[in-house]
């Protein structure tokens, strides 16, 4: 039988997708072959349990929550079975995820055609459940149109491999199709994006009674699939993208018409507010032509001038409406832009006004002639009801994203809901319009369905239902027999938490349940982001359990602060989601929706043991600075006593360290002591720059070489290097182990102290990349984002690439064509951003391969006991293989502390600081 899980946790877990709804499921299954999933079925049916199959659980419409059973296909069935690249079509199984797909069938020129944004973690059955569309099904078709055949097994148990013809099949079913073949040929199928109800419409004879395509969409209401065949496309071997710029998207709606002739791959429509949020969290956007709505049209062909080409006649046929254009054909800015039109769902979480934005009205869609009407209309709608959002989406088929700021915080915010939708619904239809134009009906659209269908289509799709679940087992309450779109609701603010917390939420007006509730489970976090120069989530990537996802553990902290399942923060199903977070803060970047898990982290371990005995790890590794101060005063005797083999394992047991872990060596002189005996520098040029540089704990005491080295580089580079008089500390392991009271005297102490001297502007260089994040972001939230002296000192918080490219007539060393293995510290990645680094190592010359995703040991996290494997797991998804791959000639950088341990450690390779590197060649130069 499937492996099951009932568990508080894990009913957390799974208690949402990525929309508004929120119902706990009462199990959750995990078969590992098709057979299982007909085991769950069928005891489901013996039962009377009601049944949700779920891919990604990326669905927007609750789609994929129920009660009873929910059964996680993506788990264990992820393969992708077979590609015929002569007849084009491949066999996959339902948990497989489309770019898996997609890199199979790439070799071959090949590609499956419909594109979800959320291609990096969507999975083919649940695109089958939905109907997905995507950018390209513009070009390619809905996933309906790219479907052969289905192994399935439906609400009978019984199971079927459906494809054309396939009506005959079940017993009932041509029955039915002719008993309502006039509603049938008059309102289904009647144009592309008409994706609410089911597709009645390929059962009818002339269509071929194809039994596949009709199943596609029904959202897991009839069966579930077990298998699917599919079409792949001839994808072009060219792209270029035209930005069209217009006032405003309604007038970018307009323009569509003029568009579409010239055959484009994908037209999308974007709006500038989106732009200006995506600038806002700091990510570099390409330059876009003038406007305040864009049309984002991608043009095909055999190379890249036949692209070009085709980009040139778009621009002169329909640019005409435009204020401006541009045609990208660096696909790197191509790239970047189809990013952040992917993530607009998460960028455009907050409304204009600010205020959190919410699926529900999420991609209704209209014909695209009338879509610019459409826009007008549902503009003024939402002005009438006093909401706010950013409409976007494929404007070329004529579908509109949009989240609205619906008041769920106040006692109106569910009638404001049903009456907006209810109005939105009959606007949509009055356009000949379909409730849902990619994302499925759900539980947000299922009881809007007689706006668009007559009783009789009503009546046909429930017949339908009847044929393959007469018990209404798959998927209860969604599109037959629907529940109220305004029922079990997410009650995403119901109970603010704002007392006694360590952590400002300046973000989240200073409350926990807002912050947590930033999530909105677009599910980012479940798919390798580190192929791009991400970080997130680097344990789920080691273990693939939805309990070590950004998404799972604010699903679980979401419960701990206003659900019901789990009981407060302290509670052990908190602390078990929380236990594999790295704290890498890659959350904090990469997701766009803002959610900083690291941060909630301290939090829960601030609440949890505030004035209690703590986990032993926390004495030892959390108040590392003050252990490594003490045995300074006499490094060698403390390096023998912790390489003392029984003294160290004493130590490591102690400390609750892994007994694999190797201790870390102090340095027999450190950074400051270094510095007190150099003899003075050799006078610089006059008018020197003065530069603070702030020997953090682990520079000062366990690599004060990284350390000296940066005070050649910048003297080097003209600066006059200055040192703090005293030992300061950023209080990074305090925070790290939730000890915010102490981190915030620490802090306190080092923050007053610096911004004394940086004042007048000095650059505060720091090496260590994740305490100088503390700096430049954790300062303002545990001292407050008002404080000036923490203001003063994140202004000033610089690494080293930043002050040596801003450095007037500095030149990097040239280091032509030298091989480097870069391992950007996540917390720079999150924090500071490693462009500078980046740009400092092309202009050396350097030959950089940048490594995405985290070291996997993070501060204390791969040293504490118990974390082990799953950190050396992390370090094997990119790191080391990358080292690997460089081979032993090639430099590894790396600046963070724990990274270059790890490498140590698991790879035998020495890796160096920046400041090392440049420092060595300096010196090869004179
Ligand atoms: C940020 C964001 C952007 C999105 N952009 C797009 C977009 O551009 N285009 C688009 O079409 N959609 C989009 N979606 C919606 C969603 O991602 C897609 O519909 C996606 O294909 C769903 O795949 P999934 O694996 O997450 O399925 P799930 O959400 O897990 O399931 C989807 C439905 O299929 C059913 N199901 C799952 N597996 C099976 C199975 N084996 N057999 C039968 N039924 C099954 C489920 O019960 C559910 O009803 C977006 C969502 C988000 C959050």
């Amino acid at each position: 039988m499937a492996e099951v899980d009932a568990s508080a946790r894990r009913r957390a877990e799974y208690s949402t997708d990525a929309s508004l709804y929120r119902l706990p499921p009462e199990v959750v299954a995990f078969p590992r072959d098709p057979d299982e999933v007909v085991a769950v079925v069928a005891a489901c049916l013996e039962l009377g349990v009601p049944l949700t199959a779920r891919g990604a659980g990326t669905s927007i419409a609750g789609n994929a929550v129920g009660p009873g059973v929910v059964m996680d296909l993506s788990r264990h069935l992820r393969r992708v079975l077979a590609l015929d690249p002569e007849a084009a079509t491949a066999t996959v199984q339902p948990g497989a995820v489309l770019d898996d797909l997609q890199a199979v069938a790439r070799p071959h020129g090949l590609r499956f055609g419909p594109d979800p944004s959320t291609h990096s973690r969507c999975t083919l059955g649940g695109m089958v459940g939905n109907n997905a569309c995507g950018s390209r099904a513009l070009a390619y078709g809905r996933t309906a149109d790219n479907v052969l055949e289905l192994d399935v097994v439906d609400g009978t148990g019984r199971r079927l491999r459906a494809g054309p013809g396939g009506v005959g099949q079940v017993p009932g079913l041509e029955a039915v199709v002719r008993a309502n073949l006039a509603p049938i040929r008059t309102q289904f199928g009647r144009f592309g994006r008409q994706i609410s109800g089911y597709s009645l419409e390929h059962l009818l004879p002339e269509r071929g009674g194809d039994l596949a395509r009709a199943l596609v969409g029904s959202e897991g209401t009839l069966a579930v699939v077990l298998e699917a065949t599919v079409r792949l496309v001839q994808a072009p071997a060219a792209t270029v993208l035209a930005v069209l710029g217009y006032p405003d998207m309604a007038a970018a709606a307009d323009a569509v018409g003029a568009v579409l002739p010239e055959r484009p791959v994908a037209c999308e429509g974007i709006d500038a507010r989106i732009i200006d949020v995506v600038r806002r969290r700091g990510r570099a956007v390409p330059e876009l032509p003038k406007g305040a709505g864009w049309l984002l049209v991608e043009l095909g062909g055999a190379t890249p001038a036949e692209a070009e080409a085709a980009a040139g006649r778009l621009v002169a046929a329909a640019g005409g409406d435009a204020l401006a254009s541009r045609v990208l054909t660096d696909p790197a800015q191509a790239a970047a832009i189809w990013r952040i039109r992917e993530d607009g769902a998460g960028f455009g979480g907050r409304s204009p006004a600010g205020a959190p934005a919410w699926a529900g009205w999420e991609d209704a869609a209209v014909p695209p002639e009338r879509l610019g009407a459409y826009l007008r209309e549902f503009e003024a709608l939402l002005a009438d009801h006093g909401l706010g959002g950013i409409p976007y989406g494929h404007f070329g088929d004529g579908c509109v994203h949009v989240r609205i700021d619906f008041p769920f915080d106040r006692p109106e915010g569910r009638a404001v809901y049903r009456s907006f939708v209810e109005q939105a619904a009959v606007l949509v239809a009055g356009h000949g319009g379909s409730m849902s134009g990619e994302h499925g009906d759900g539980r947000a659209r299922s009881e809007l369905l007689p706006r668009m269908y007559d009783p009789a289509a009503i009546g046909a799709m429930a017949a339908v239902k009847a044929v393959f679940d007469p018990r209404d087992l798959l998927n209860t309450g969604v599109l037959v027999r629907p529940r109220p779109f305004d029922a079990d609701l997410r009650r995403t603010m119901v109970r603010p938490v704002t007392a006694r917390l360590g952590f400002g939420y300046a973000d989240d007006g200073g409350d926990l349940t807002s912050a947590v509730h930033r999530c909105t489970g677009i599910g980012r976090c479940v798919a390798d982001n580190t192929a791009a120069g991400g970080v997130m989530c680097p344990s789920w990537l080691a273990t693939r359990d939805e309990k070590d996802t950004t998404r799972g553990r604010s699903r679980v902290l979401q419960e701990a602060v206003n659900g019901t399942l789990v009981r407060g923060l302290a509670s052990p199903e908190v602390h078990e989601a929380l236990d594999l977070c790295l704290a890498c803060k890659g959350c904090a970047s990469d997701c766009p929706t803002g959610v900083d898990m690291a941060t909630y982290k301290a939090e829960v371990l601030y609440q949890t043991y505030r004035g209690r005995l703590r986990p032993a790890a926390h004495y030892s590794l959390g108040w590392l600075p003050r252990w490594a101060a003490v045995a300074a005063r006499a490094p060698r005797l403390a390096n023998r006593l912790l390489t003392t083999p029984a003294l160290a394992g004493l130590g490591r047991r102690l400390g609750g360290v892994d007994p694999r872990r190797p201790l870390p060596t102090l340095a027999t002189r450190t950074l400051r002591g270094w510095w007190r005996r150099r003899p003075p520098p050799a006078p610089g040029p006059s008018g020197g720059r003065r530069v603070l540089l702030w020997p953090d704990t682990f520079t000062n005491h366990f690599a004060p070489g990284a350390g000296q080295a940066a005070v050649r580089v910048l003297e080097d580079a003209g600066h006059r290097v200055e040192l703090p008089d005293r030992p300061l500390c950023c209080g990074l392991t305090w925070i790290s182990t939730g000890q915010l009271d102490v981190a915030r005297r620490v802090l306190r102490r080092t923050v007053d102290r610096l911004a004394a001297l940086v004042e007048g502007g000095m650059p505060l260089v720091g090496l260590e990349p994740s305490c100088l994040a503390v700096l430049r972001h954790d300062a303002l939230e545990l001292l407050g984002a008002d404080d000036p002296a923490a203001a003063a000192v994140a202004r000033a918080a610089s690494t080293l690439a930043e002050v040596l490219g801003a450095t007037p007539g500095w030149r990097p060393p040239e280091l032509g064509g030298l091989a480097v293995v870069a391992q950007p510290h996540c917390h720079q990645h999150a924090v500071l951003g490693w462009d500078a680094d980046r740009d400092l190592l092309a202009r050396a010359g350097c030959q950089v391969t940048a490594v995405g995703g985290c070291c996997g040991l993070a501060g204390n996290f791969g040293a504490e006991r118990g974390h082990y494997d799953v950190s050396v797991a992390v370090a094997e998804f990119a790191l080391l293989p990358a080292v690997r791959a460089a081979g032993p000639d090639a430099v590894v950088l790396a600046d963070g502390f724990s990274c270059r341990t790890q490498l140590d450690h698991l790879a035998g390779r020495r890796a160096l600081h920046l400041a090392e590197l440049l420092a060595g060649a300096a010196a090869g130069r004179r």
